[in-house]
């Protein structure tokens, strides 16, 4: 086993797993790439979502893998997460999904990131910056430009041809792609259905128009995970897969319905560090929120809300296992530890190893489950875990 993020350690380092750690399975991450990549017609490439550390992964060890398989393209949210990237020694496209204000433009250069224009009137900003003359020996700066086809969160208007048609003819840069987002396509209902072939037609449309106009090397995509799941066919270049590459969809519904052959990356796992004996009517954690009612054996665990494990998952709305059994979270979560009740299970002593996410003796807990439980998706509860949880490679 090897660490592979947590400063600047060596990864050919081997470390024994401290309080609480991540676990990557980097086969699933390999079979899930490859699987999707299987449904997609095969010129259409994959672009992986790597944004808020891979979905709370490690964008470290996540983007070297992928690599390592071949895979020359990234999507990050901001510039700071590209840079994080290239500090890394990634190779291949990174395109910055997300505003850049004028400020940050120097990084996209020093970088070498591709910025989306979310709009008209940043292309143009793109644009001045591109021509100025601080930058005059450098070639075109590398653009995808976003189109709105109904989801109204970032994008030229759809219906703006004359505007889009003219970004490609700004001076200073160079449309290697331009993509959309599809709103909706998580929703398998007529609605969600018909909304989403209304954004797809109408980013057809746009292509069309735009006629001998849209440079051979300009890349199209439109979906994500669920775009990828449901509307794999579409005639576009690349795919941009977030949550799915890792195995799962946003919720446990979803992850049973349509990603029978995806396989969670991630596991999630903490120590015991101290086992107590509680007489009834002793309390256990801050505010006396636990009382027993009986006899009651009751674990600390090294793992706490800092990591980024929700605090509504206190008073037996969450579950652990140890020992390959569920044993139910209790009294309020603190920042950097937990409890649970273990009087089921007389051999729990410290140093014991609990499974948050993952499985422990052919019983599991899926990071889908743990997300419904708190009321939130995959997404959010993933991408909210701590950096100073290890992430290690098996
Ligand atoms: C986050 C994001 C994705 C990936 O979404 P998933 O649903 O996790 O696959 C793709 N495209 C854009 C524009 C995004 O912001």
């Amino acid at each position: 086993m090897t660490v592979l993020e947590h400063s600047e350690m060596n990864s050919s380092e081997t470390v024994p797993r401290g309080r609480a750690w991540i676990e990557l399975n980097l086969n699933a991450l390999r079979h899930n790439t490859e699987y999707l990549q299987s449904l997609l017609p095969r010129r259409c490439a994959l672009m992986p979502v790597v944004k808020a550390n891979a979905y709370g992964h490690g964008a470290g060890p996540i983007t070297r893998e992928l690599n390592a398989m071949g895979i020359q393209a990234f999507c990050v949210a901001c510039v700071s997460e590209g840079i994080e990237l290239r500090r890394r020694n990634i190779t291949g496209e990174i395109l910055v999904l997300g505003y850049t204000h004028p400020d940050q433009f120097p990084l996209l250069d020093k970088y070498a990131l591709t910025q989306t224009a979310v709009d008209h009137a940043h292309a143009l900003a793109l644009s001045a910056y591109a021509c100025s003359v601080s930058r005059s020996n450098l070639p075109p700066l590398p653009v995808h430009i976003a189109v709105d086809t109904g989801m109204h969160r970032l994008g030229e208007p759809a219906e703006n041809i004359s505007r889009i048609r003219e970004i490609f003819s700004l001076p200073g840069l160079r449309i290697t792609g331009m993509y959309t987002h599809l709103a909706a396509s998580g929703g398998s209902d007529a609605a969600s259905r018909n909304f989403t072939e209304r954004q797809i037609n109408s980013f057809y449309n746009i292509k069309k128009n735009l006629g001998n106009i849209l440079p051979s090397y300009t890349r199209l995509h439109l979906q994500a995970s669920y775009g990828i799941l449901r509307y794999p066919l579409a005639d576009v270049d690349c795919a941009r897969p977030g949550i799915a590459l890792y195995g799962l969809l946003s919720n446990a519904d979803d992850t049973h319905a349509l990603a029978a052959g995806l396989y969670p990356v991630l596991s999630l796992r903490a120590r015991v560090a101290a086992v107590h004996r509680l007489a009834p009517g002793e309390s256990a954690g801050y505010d006396m929120a636990y009382t027993a009612t009986r006899p009651t054996v009751i674990a600390t665990v090294t793992i706490g809300y800092a990591d980024g494990l929700p605090r509504i998952l206190s008073h037996g709305k969450g579950e652990l296992l140890l020992c390959g059994q569920r044993v139910p979270i209790v009294g309020r979560i603190c920042m950097d530890q937990l409890l649970a009740d273990v009087t089921a299970l007389p051999t729990v002593h410290p140093g014991a190893t609990a499974t948050l996410i993952g499985e422990d003796g052919g019983v599991s807990i899926s990071a889908a489950e743990l997300a419904d439980a708190c009321g939130t998706i995959t997404n959010e509860l993933l991408s909210c875990l701590g950096l100073r949880l290890e992430r290690l490679a098996l």
